[in-house]
This record gives C-alpha cells, sequence and structure tokens, in this order.
C-alpha cells in the first residue's frame, strides 16, 4: 500500500481577501470551493486548486480574522514546493512576481523563493516526476508556465530520523536523500524533506501551515487507519469531511499529517464551472446558511469558468 504524494496543504490566513487576491490572481490558482471551517463554521475554509480542483494541487486556507502573523518553528511546515514545467517557466515566474510587486530569490538549479502576503514561503521547481500536470486556467499566465501542483514541502524538525522511521516502516515512504522521504503511489508521488530547526519557537497563526494531508483511494483509506493504529500511533479515527474522508496524527516530529480519499470532491455537487461560487456548507449547517453567510468576510464572486480556460 502506498500514498499517492501530497493531496492537499492547509494553512492560516488572517485576511481572507488579500489571501483571495494573491493565490488567485497573482499566482493564477482556482478557487475551487468556499466552505467554512467545520467545527467553526463562522470561518472560511477556501480552496484554491487547479481547474478541477484535483488532490494534488489543493491548497487551502483556514481564515482567522486579524490573526497575527505566524512563524514557523520545530515541527512546522516552513514551505511549499511546487511544479512548474520548464527553466523557461522559472524565468517568467522570476520576473512575474517583482512586477507583481512579490521579492523573489533564486533558489538551487534555478528555483524560484518567495512568501505570501502573511510570510508562507513558497518553491517553484522544474518538474521531473514525470506526473501529470494540474494546472489551473488564469488570464495572464501562458498554460505552460502556471503552476503544475505539488512537489513537496520542507519542515523543521530537531531529530529527523524518528520522523523518517515513521515514514518508512507505516507510511510507506522512501528515504530520496539526506533529510528527504518520498511518498509515491501509481497515480503521483511527493516528498518531505526536514530541516534544522530554528531555536525561536513557532507560532502558528496567520502565514503558517497548520497540516498536510497525503492522498490515498477511497478503498484503502481504513487499512490505513489499521495500520497506523497497529504501530502505535494515535490517530482522529475516521472523519467524515463530505467531499472526502480523513485521518489525523501527528508524525514524530510534530507535524500535523492526515490521509485523505481520492472521493471525487467538489464536482459531486456542482459543475466545474460553478465551482468556488456558491458558499458550500456542510449539511449539518445548511439550516443556518443565512447567518453564517451574514457573518463571514465578503468575498468577491469569481464567475462562472469559461469552458477548456486551459
Ligand atoms: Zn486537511
Amino acid at each position: 500500500m502506498r500514498l499517492q504524494g501530497i493531496h492537499h496543504i492547509s494553512a492560516i490566513t488572517g485576511d481572507a481577501q488579500r489571501n483571495l487576491d494573491f493565490y488567485t490572481r497573482v499566482l493564477g490558482l482556482r478557487l475551487v470551493a468556499k466552505t467554512v471551517n467545520q467545527d467553526d463554521p463562522n470561518v472560511y475554509h477556501l480552496f484554491y486548486a487547479d481547474e478541477q480542483g484535483h488532490p494534488g494541487s489543493e491548497m487551502t486556507f483556514f481564515e482567522y480574522p486579524h490573526a497575527i502573523p505566524g512563524r514557523p518553528g520545530a515541527g512546522m511546515i516552513h514551505r511549499i514546493v511546487w511544479r512548474v514545467g520548464s527553466d523557461a517557466a522559472l524565468v517568467f515566474w522570476a520576473q512575474r512576481l517583482p512586477s507583481l510587486e512579490v521579492p523573489v530569490t533564486r533558489g538551487a538549479e534555478g528555483s524560484v523563493v518567495f512568501s505570501d502576503p502573511e510570510g508562507l514561503e513558497h518553491e517553484l521547481v522544474v518538474d521531473e516526476s514525470g506526473d501529470a500536470p494540474l494546472i489551473a486556467g488564469a488570464p495572464d499566465i501562458p498554460a505552460e508556465h502556471a503552476l503544475q501542483g505539488f512537489e513537496g514541502v520542507r519542515a523543521y524538525a530537531t531529530d529527523p530520523e524518528r520522523s523518517g522511521a515513521l515514514l518508512e516502516k507505516v507510511l510507506g515512504a522512501e528515504r530520496s536523500g539526506d533529510d528527504v522521504w518520498t511518498l509515491r503511489g501509481e497515480r503521483r508521488g511527493g516528498w518531505i524533506a526536514y530541516d534544522p530547526a530554528p531555536a525561536e519557537r513557532g507560532r502558528q497563526s496567520g502565514g503558517s501551515v497548520h497540516h498536510i494531508a497525503w492522498g490515498t483511494t477511497v478503498v484503502e483509506h481504513p487499512e490505513w487507519q489499521d495500520r497506523i493504529t497497529a504501530a502505535g500511533v494515535h490517530t482522529s479515527g475516521i472523519i467524515d469531511r463530505t467531499y472526502f474522508k480523513s485521518i489525523y496524527f501527528r508524525e514524530p516530529s510534530g507535524v500535523l499529517f492526515e490521509i485523505a480519499d481520492d472521493a471525487p470532491g467538489f464536482t459531486i455537487d456542482s459543475p466545474v464551472e460553478e465551482l468556488g461560487r456558491k458558499i458550500i456548507l456542510p449539511p449539518q449547517f445548511e439550516g443556518q446558511r443565512e447567518r453564517i453567510e451574514r457573518r463571514l468576510t465578503p468575498l468577491p464572486d469569481p464567475g462562472p469558468r469559461p469552458a477548456a480556460a486551459t
């Protein structure tokens, strides 16, 4: 049994409007779902992804209005690594981002490193995986330069070997670098790398990652719960998130992991053209829609999507 790389990554924002602007207008992702935090329906859970909202491209944010800036520390993901198609795409982003007042630095092999408005770090690298590119259509970003989904994440840890043992023995990962482990199934793959933790303690708030979800199939999802529990790791049990099912647990370095299945997701009750327009409420909150919508931060309607935008 193998995990299918990164399913989604969830972070925190203190400013839903600025967050929406950055991830859609600047990065060219599509808002595929506006829903609410199932544990607190008065705040948003926003999903940005490729055109169809595929696992492997979903960057999500819980809104905590006016949250102070967070700071990554031990046990926290501090950088999200995305794929692009070519060196020419790196050049495109190295020019585009500064033109939109987002400073960049160039990393290893010409990668492009930048932060979102709340300090969450991103890196763009040229894809060498052969996995299907997961692309959103954006009016001013040529399809060949668009983001193509997640490549990996970098986390801070004091003792990466402890995480590595769980990743290899329980989660089926393979060591693919010094402190890097890759989780690859037949469909997709992705990795987590551990860097030495800063001395200062982390603070989970605006611009920090809350958890990372690894993908699996609907059939294998319950088997992962059995396998992880059998290894002595305490989990949340299987939680129904309406659009997919989830299992949460902390890996030994402290990073919150989730295993999410590949159920059809948001297109189960909404046509692809309409994704991201209506606020989606889990069935238990539908009766309170009017009250909930009044309390949420107003966000512009992205409008229907033209067919075949890419
Ligand atoms: Zn999640």
